[in-house]
């Protein structure tokens, strides 16, 4: 192949074998170049021509597919059967009728689901991928669409790759393929060319888009995008419906089905009292056993749980906790510890040195945020450190061992990159250094980067005298280890490192982090090896910065204390900084900290017996968090657990919550996770427990509001057949109460707004059975009172000899409902009165489902189609005012039942507020 000449053309074929061309031939071809990559003019020439870099949507299942797995439901079968059945005793009418309900609960179902998909899926779109690139010789972090063939991206563990991308440099990189080969352990990677006939999965001189790299670094070209990558010809694999079930939603549909059970017993059990006990036709006995299961089924209860959880979804995104995992919503509500990363989600990431500790000087840096304004001080004085050579080395050295970037832009100080780095640059420009000529005079040929697991960072870096010299930053007690000299009076004296170390608790005990900087020349002249990095370095001395606590976790930690959420927080840092910033934050029990080592240490058995009594971990690694979790979990605790790195991943999956970060979190962590922080604030993940506690409540106000419904249509029948009477209901009008209740008021329950106390009160248990004590209590107590108000209205009417059948059911028809649209306010609060003007119209929701619902009963009464339809007839006021009356009754006797619950139950005690 003609490499010199090769245009740009060269670049359009997707079947380009790049992984088997040498790395200067794929530089070539793309006219790029790996230390400045492309510049602003060929970007935008290039988004002109492939365009953005995103992988064609998912495909979904098709509307009509969904339309027909709404009918894949064993409540709608029952339904067919009594549909076909009623066509075969000749009644052609009801059967027409059923079908059309049938009908119109699919649609509704479909609707509902969309929407519930539509919410999910915007929340979804809103975690964009980043991808790190150089362009016009500068680090960037941009969107992953923006990527174009050519550009130079930068990878890093836990990342996932954006693109696919013809490697350039590794080191120690591997990379997960599965995504692409199936295949789950990762792959070694290097930049050499491969055969030309290699297999995809063989293919170690790239790196394809969407897999993810497990460990090292590297950096590729970018050789394709978009539709072009390999994933991007076989997205169609791709489409993945995320099911809508929680472990509430599981556990209803099991109890669903027990209940069919139960319900068909009572119904073949009506039927044959009927036929063989009353001796009624069986035709007839048939079709009032088939209204039994109508009635009694809770057939509104999927569609109102899906949409309550959707709608949980939507507002915890709407306070920056997008939810991945939908189960998570419901989690979220019964969680009890939250174990929290200090850096940047208790605190606030914004570093500013304040310490630069030599041998023999402690000093003071002035100045806030990233202005390079403030004065060093010593012992109170101001000093030049420019004439200091110590000083003067170690920024120097912060300077050269950094990635970060801080630019002046419109009067605005933009920084790119670590915070703690950042803090370096801004305080080497306070003694006037200048970062840009610091490092084209010292070159830099080689960097191991940051890792929490490694906690140092070395560069390799060339003077312009040729002599090589490697820095290295990082945690104190890691950098202690590698160094063997000290700088003092201008020259290597011994390492002491107890004297060290006292110098750094100090700096510790004035809540600040620490780095330590050292130094070494070396004959190391090309690629930097971790052990030529980590052995025989001068300390130049230590670096103590400040990162205030958010004022929002402040006031959380405060909200989940009293909530009977335990804080616990969980760090890299030294254990007394930790200590004192955990004092900030007002975390209980701060005195008695944990350090890594110490878990390190303990059995299994040990660490279950302190984890309750510490909240804070400090020096910890991942390693330390997943042992974490297991030992809250054995006490039965429902743990949130954050994380950011690649290997945090097991820890947030074996958490109930795994929380990552949206904004410093690896892609690796967010697929572990089941929620992620848009602001990587401790403050969200209280407000998305809160409102999950809010959800939790709500899925629990509308199980309390249908069953008892579903009793009272049902009983109403069973009753009416048991004691060989009229039904007052028929088939047909329990089929339309059912939708029309069951579908209009219980979705209101969706919008309920908290009930004031949620987080004062302690987290549920969320080994809770779903049918409570109090719930069967309420359905006996609810369903006989509309047995009771139905059923004698309907008996009074038939008493008076004067109204006809028709008119009497209709009677019955609208006072059940009027009884149910009353139930609907006494059911928004479990046990507070809902005699208040909160209580009767503080719902928006919940008013219109009434509007709606009395809008849809008149159209049922007194709309001759619907009369000829559903038997009903016109009513007059009179008839009204009594149907009315029923539901007010209903209405005052369930708050005198909640009332008495009040009084009966413990103030403040568990279940004060929540029966
Ligand atoms: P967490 O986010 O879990 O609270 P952390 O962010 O404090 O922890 P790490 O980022 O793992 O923890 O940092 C641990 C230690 O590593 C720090 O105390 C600091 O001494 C050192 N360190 C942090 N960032 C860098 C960096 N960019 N280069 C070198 N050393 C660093």
């Amino acid at each position: 192949m003609n490499k010199e000449g090769r245009s740009e053309s060269s670049e359009e074929s997707g079947t380009e074998k790049w992984f088997s061309e040498t790395t200067t031939a794929v530089l070539d071809a793309f006219q790029s170049d790996p230390d400045s990559g492309l510049n602003q003019e060929e970007v935008d020439r290039k988004r002109e021509k492939y365009g953005e870099n995103r992988l064609p949507p998912p495909s979904r299942r098709s509307p009509l597919k969904r339309f027909f797995t709404q009918f894949n439901n064993l409540f709608i079968y029952l339904l067919l059967i009594a549909g076909v059945a009623t066509a075969f005793l000749g009644k052609w009418l009801d059967s027409g009728v059923i079908f059309g309900v049938v009908v119109i609960i699919a649609v509704i179902g479909f609707i509902q689901e969309g929407k519930a998909e539509r919410a999910l899926e915007s929340v979804r779109g809103m975690l964009s991928r980043k991808a790190v690139v150089r362009r016009a010789g500068q680090r960037r972090e941009i969107a992953a669409e923006e990527l174009v063939p050519g550009d130079i991206v930068i990878l890093d563990a836990g990342d996932r790759v954006p693109a696919d991308l013809r490697l350039l440099r590794s080191r120690s990189l591997e990379i997960q393929e599965a995504a692409l080969t199936g295949e789950s352990t990762a792959v070694g990677k290097q930049s050499d060319p491969v055969e030309e006939g290699a297999e995809l999965g063989d293919r170690l001189s790239m790196a394809y888009s969407s897999t993810v790299v497990t460990s090292g670094q590297g950096t590729g070209i970018v050789v394709a995008t978009g539709d072009a990558t390999e994933i991007g010809r076989i997205s169609g694999m791709l489409s993945e419906v995320e099911q809508l079930k929680t472990p509430l939603t599981v556990r209803l549909d099991l109890f669903a089905k027990q209940l069919s059970v139960v319900i068909v017993v009572i119904a073949l059990l009506t039927f044959s009292v009927g036929t063989i006990g009353w001796g009624r036709e069986w035709s007839e006995m048939f079709f009032a056993a088939v209204s039994i299961a109508v009635a009694a089924i809770p057939s509104g209860l999927p569609a109102v749980m899906t949409v309550t959880l959707a709608i949980g979804v939507e507002r915890m995104a709407r306070r920056n906790a997008i939810i991945r995992r939908l189960p998570a919503v419901e989690t979220l509500g019964g969680v009890t510890t939250i174990c929290a990363d200090k850096t940047g989600t208790l605190t606030r990431n914004e570093m500013t040195a304040k310490t630069v500790r030599t041998v023999d000087k402690d000093i003071q840096v002035e100045g806030v945020g990233y202005e390079p304004k403030g004065r060093f001080l010593d012992d109170g004085a101001t000093i030049d450190v420019g004439e200091l050579d110590d000083v003067s080395g170690m920024l120097r050295a912060g300077l050269l061992c950094n990635d970060a970037s801080v630019r002046q832009q419109e009067q605005e100080w933009k920084t790119e990159g670590d915070p703690t780095e950042v803090a370096l640059i801004v305080l080497a420009r306070k003694a006037g250094f200048d970062p840009d000529r610091e490092n084209s005079d010292w070159r830099r040929i080689d960097a191991i980067p940051f890792s929490s697991e490694r906690r140092y960072m070395a560069t390799l870096n060339r003077d312009s005298d040729g002599n090589h010299h490697i820095y290295v930053k990082g945690a104190p007690e890691h950098v202690f280890e590698m160094c063997t000299g000290e700088w003092k009076d201008g020259g290597i004296a011994e390492f002491d490192i107890d004297a060290w170390d006292q110098r750094a608790e100090d700096i510790a005990a004035r809540g600040q982090r620490l780095l330590a900087v050292a130094r070494k020349e070396t004959g190391a002249k090309g690629e930097l090896e971790e052990k030529e990095a980590e052995q025989d370095l001068v300390l130049l001395g230590l670096f103590g910065m400040v990162d205030p606590p958010r004022e929002e976790a402040i006031r959380s930690v405060e909200i989940c204390h009293r909530a009977g959420i335990g804080v616990k927080m969980i760090t890299g840092d030294h254990v007394t900084t930790a200590g004192a910033v955990a004092r900030e934050l007002h975390l209980n029990n701060v005195e008695n900290a944990l350090r890594g080592r110490d878990i390190e240490e303990f059995s299994d058995d040990e660490l279950e017996r302190q984890v309750r009594k510490v909240d804070v971990f400090a020096r910890a690694s991942p390693e330390h968090k997943l042992r974490l979790v297991k030992a809250l979990q054995k006490h039965h605790e429902v743990v949130a657990m954050t994380g950011d790195g690649v290997n945090d991943a097991p820890a947030l999956k074996r958490s109930n919550v795994g929380i990552a970060m949206g904004q410093k979190g690896t892609e690796a962590s967010r697929e572990a996770s089941d929620m992620v922080l848009a602001d990587d604030n401790f403050a969200s993940i209280e407000r998305a427990i809160e409102e999950g506690r809010k959800v939790y409540d709500n899925l629990r106000k509308a199980i309390l509001f249908l069953l008892p419904t579903n009793a009272g249509e049902a009983l109403i029948i069973v009753t009416a057949v048991m004691l060989g009477m009229l039904t007052p209901i028929s088939p047909v009008q329990i089929l339309w109460i059912n939708m029309v209740t069951a579908v209009s008021l219980g979705i209101a329950f969706a919008w309920e707004k908290a009930e004031g106390n949620l987080m004062q009160r302690p987290p549920r248990n969320t080994e809770e059975p779903l049918l409570t004590g109090f719930t069967i209590w309420r359905i006996a107590f609810v369903g006989s009172l509309l047995l009771l108000g139905a059923g004698g209205l309907f008996l009074q009417e038939q008493a008076r000899g004067v109204s006809t059948v028709d008119f009497a059911r209709t009677m019955a028809v609208n006072a059940l409902v009027m009884g149910e649209i009353f139930y609907l306010l006494n059911s928004r609060f479990f046990t507070r009165s809902s005699i208040s003007w909160q209580g009767l119209v503080g719902n928006r929701a919940v008013l219109l489902a009434i509007v709606a619902c009395i809008g849809l009963q008149i159209f049922f009464t007194h709309v001759p189609f619907m009369n000829l339809l559903f038997e009903s007839a016109p009513l007059d006021a009179g008839a009204w005012a009594r149907c009315v009356a029923v539901g007010l009754a209903v209405f005052f006797l369930v708050e005198i039942e909640k009332f008495l619950f009040r009084r009966w139950s413990t103030p403040g005690g568990r279940e004060s507020n929540k029966p």
